[in-house]
């Protein structure tokens, strides 16, 4: 079987569903376990491909071929050539948009619209970005006098990890997979991606684009499977791991942090938010709300950088919520492929179960519910998919769940403030501390309030607006380390430093 047949992340009336294989040593590869699973399209519930899911032996065999790619041709490679390789792989990425494209859709539901200009150009820009930092760091160097008089000089290398497994969630496949998997290979290091078991298929896809480079084998890697007990667990806890990265919710962070704790094992996570947005009363309305429209629906709400909590002040409150209920209103659900089509399905039934609990949960507490609210009607297959309504409330105490809890789906609670000083009190009583928007045309106030806001990127009058040679992370529950232009290197190498005495 081909890489292309092993993909089968295409719509259904595209390609008719296959299987979706390991990439393992170079090699497309059903393993040597029974297991396979489902992977349905949350546009209608039809199968995308039939997935394999790795053993304990699958995995190990991939952690192993990683392994033997670190003292091959890979370690050998100058560190110019390793780079134009990487240039290659997201040349190669681009060439080939439409099947990434084609597999992520089929994967999320998500808009074409969204895709081809987020997702798809990014996973290639994670390995430009990270090509060209390993290439331009400077190494530190001191001189030391010594009792004798001739000196010493020291300086540091960067040596890679070793073997990274890499974890990955199912909102930004492609994107933020490539995001660790970029650093990580720029940096000398080998991987074994587990990506998740919602969207299988652009990880695979890659092992295409990576053997037509000529990247040497064994040096990326992709098993498929599920977490406890599966192919996440037996990814984090194989000791030939020498490092962790992962995204995805918080208390899966404290299972593989658990796991990594045997062989004291570094790990870098991008975890949960419960994000904020301060609109002042003096801020550009037009502004704030086109990009609190995005923050709050944006990829149905499954960002998470998204907002879920949105604060006003008193004066512009009402207009603020009518405004953000009208552009929900105008979102456009259906066919990804349509240019119109501006809103996804969430993920899954699954999913779709957890963020309506949600919505129950608001309708219990007493929410004043300003739109949504519930499962819209979706015309044909569709009906079968895992659609939901763009949801905004108000009137709910800071103490309620749906103001509390992550809940990862189209919806916000709006609440007014009166003053800087509230609004920056009620942003930060949370334990997430991921992302925050602050919308004010003062200036003075844009940089006060950043300065006291308890996360890992405050955005001032935009949001997702990123460069990726900046920092990335959360803080509180919301990761740990940063990721992004040099910080990636502070995860994916070691520093080791040299000593010579003159
Ligand atoms: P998840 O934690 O359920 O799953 C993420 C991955 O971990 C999947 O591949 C899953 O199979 C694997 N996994 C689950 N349990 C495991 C275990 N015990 N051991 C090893 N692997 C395990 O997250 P999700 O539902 O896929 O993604 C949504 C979450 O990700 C949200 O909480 C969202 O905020 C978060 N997220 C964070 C960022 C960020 O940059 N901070 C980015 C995207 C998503």
């Amino acid at each position: 079987m081909t890489a292309v047949e092993a993909v089968q992340g295409r719509p259904a009336r595209k390609r008719s569903a296959g299987e979706t294989m390991h990439f393992i040593d170079g090699a497309f590869t059903a393993g040597s376990g029974r297991k396979t699973f489902a992977n349905r399209s949350p546009l209608d519930n039809s199968l995308v491909s039939t997935v394999h899911e790795a053993s304990a032996d699958d995995v190990d065999a991939a952690v192993r071929a990683a392994r033997a790619a670190l003292a091959g041709p890979w370690d050998k490679m100058a560190l110019a050539d390793r780079s134009a390789l990487l240039h290659a792989v997201a040349d190669e990425i681009t060439r080939r948009f439409d099947d990434f494209l084609e597999a992520e859709i089929a994967d999320t539901g998500k808009p074409r619209s969204l895709a081809s200009h987020i997702d798809i150009p990014r996973g290639a820009a994670n390995f430009k970005i990270f090509a060209d930092v390993v290439k331009n760091v400077p190494s530190e160097f001191f001189e030391m006098a010594t009792p004798d008089g001739k000196g010493s000089i020291n300086y540091a290398l960067r040596v890679p990890r070793g073997v990274v497994g890499v974890i990955c969630p199912w909102n930004l496949p492609l994107l933020l997979m490539t995001w660790k998997v970029g650093p990580a290979l720029a940096c000398g290091n080998a991987v074994v991606v587990k990506p998740s078991e919602e969207t299988p298929s652009t990880a695979t896809l890659l092992g295409e684009v990576m053997n037509a480079v000529g990247m040497p084998k064994g040096v990326y890697n992709v098993v498929h499977g599920f977490g406890p007990d599966s192919a996440g667990e037996f990814l984090t806890r194989h000791p030939g791991v020498n490092a962790i990265t992962f995204t995805g919710e918080t208390r899966t962070g404290e299972a593989i942090m658990e796991a990594a704790a045997k062989g004291v094992r570094p790990v870098s996570f991008e975890l949960g938010g419960k994000n904020p947005a301060i609109v002042f009363a003096d801020c550009d309305m037009d502004v704030a709300i086109e990009a609190t429209m995005r923050s709050v629906f944006a990829n149905c709400g499954q960002v998470c950088l998204g907002t879920e909590r949105v604060y006003v002040e008193r004066p512009i409150f009402d207009a603020f919520v009518a405004r953000l209920k009208a552009g929900a209103e105008g979102l456009k659900r259906g066919d990804p492929y349509d240019k119109a089509t501006n809103m996804g399905p969430l993920i899954s039934h699954g999913h779709r179960d957890k963020v309506l609990s949600y919505y129950k949960k608001a309708k219990t507490e007493g929410a004043n519910l300003v739109t949504g609210g519930g499962v819209p009607r979706m015309e044909g297959a569709q009906e079968s998919g895992a659609w939901i309504e763009p949801t905004i409330w108000t009137g709910l105490p800071e103490t309620s769940p749906i103001v509390r809890e992550e809940i990862f789906g189209p919806c916000c609670h709006v609440a007014p403030f009166d003053t800087e000083e509230e609004a920056i009190r009620l942003a930060n009583d949370t334990p997430y501390g991921l992302a925050c928007s602050i919308y004010t045309q003062n200036l003075a106030r844009g940089h006060r309030v950043s300065a006291r806001i308890e996360c890992g990127i405050v955005w001032v009058n935009c949001w997702f607006l990123r460069d990726l040679r900046t920092p990335f992370g959360g803080s509180k529950h919301s990761g740990i380390g940063r990721e992004g232009g040099v910080h990636s290197l502070e995860f994916y190498t070691e520093l080791r430093n040299v000593c010579i005495k003159l």
